[in-house]
């Protein structure tokens, strides 16, 4: 089973997308659907589905039905696009009774490969709408590419810019027995969740380094056997989590508490009874996470 945001079965490829004149028959045709977004949340149905509509219907709901991005087309050829349809829903309550509900709980719900689609629709609508500008002299940015790329306007400079990611190594600690796991919590994370560390990486380090690092950082453990396990893209906005299992030289943990609210061993036995309480002092990350899916692994062995 693919991880939830991963997996996504639409085809799309640059040829299509620099191609505008395809792109613009595409929207148009009778099987091309859209996946509407307000403020990075999706519509969905009342059965907590995606709620796709046709272009016609975008071009009454969206205020700039021309921002639609393109997704890609699914195994039988019929083409997906986003479309962000701006800061008010008084066209959208006019047309239909349908809302949209966070990304999060809808993507609990569903759990499948369309939640990699709408995943990668909302990574890509954010990253258009936090970029208006061009990096390097300001000038308003073009889209182009179907949303993959965008064009500074200013002819002088014309620099372009792609989509970016920001990998975050995830890291299940293990005791050198084993029979231990290590997991903790940041201080920005809820009350109650405990987790693999984790932490973004930096220019110029390879996963292993980042590991290293993070781990050093947060609990002063050097490490060792660093093994992948598993990766998940992550739209909130647009992380890639690297899941990796990492060995313990000691068991001797110094929290940094400016880093970590919390961290300690954990046995199976405690991972399960924690797993299977609905109540209690400690709890699993939500089952979306590709750290649930990293503990559960641990603990089942
Ligand atoms: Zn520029």
């Amino acid at each position: 089973m693919p991880l939830p945001f991963s997996g996504n079965p639409l085809f799309s490829s640059d040829d299509l997308r620099q191609d505008e004149i395809e792109l613009k028959k595409l929207k148009c045709r009778k099987d091309a659907l859209f996946l509407p977004y307000f403020k990075y949340d999706p519509a969905t149905t009342e059965s907590g589905d995606f709620f796709w509509i046709p272009w016609s219907t975008v071009q009454s709901v969206a205020s700039n039905p021309d921002g639609a991005i393109f997704l890609g087309l699914t195994e039988d050829g019929s083409p997906r696009f986003a479309i962000d349809i701006g800061d008010s829903l008084e066209y959208w309550n006019h047309f239909t009774s349908s809302g949209f509900q966070g990304f999060r709980s809808v993507a609990a719900h569903l759990a499948d490969a369309r939640t990699a689609i709408a995943a990668q629709a909302r990574s890509i609508l954010k990253w258009i709408a936090d970029h208006l500008f061009c990096s390097r002299c300001g000038f308003s940015n073009s889209v182009s590419f179907g949303g993959y790329r965008l064009e500074c306007t200013n002819s002088t400079c014309g620099a372009l810019s792609f989509p970016r990611i920001d990998p975050v190594v995830i890291i299940m600690i293990t005791s050198r027995d084993n029979r231990k796991c290590l997991l903790g919590r940041g201080h920005n994370y809820p009350e109650k969740i405990i987790s693999p560390l984790a932490g973004f990486m930096e220019p110029g380090e390879s996963i292993e380094d980042a590991i290293q690092r993070e781990v050093r950082e947060e609990v002063g453990l050097p490490c060792a056997d660093i093994r992948f396990w598993g990766n998940q893209p992550w739209p909130f906005p647009s992380s890639l989590m690297l899941g990796c299992f990492a060995t313990a030289v000691t068991d001797q943990i110094q929290l940094n508490h400016a880093e970590l609210a919390f961290a300690d061993w954990f046995t199976r036995t405690e991972l399960e009874q924690i797993f299977n309480q609905s109540e209690g002092d400690r709890i699993f990350p939500e089952a979306i996470s590709i750290s649930y899916h990293m503990m559960r692994a641990w603990m089942e062995g």
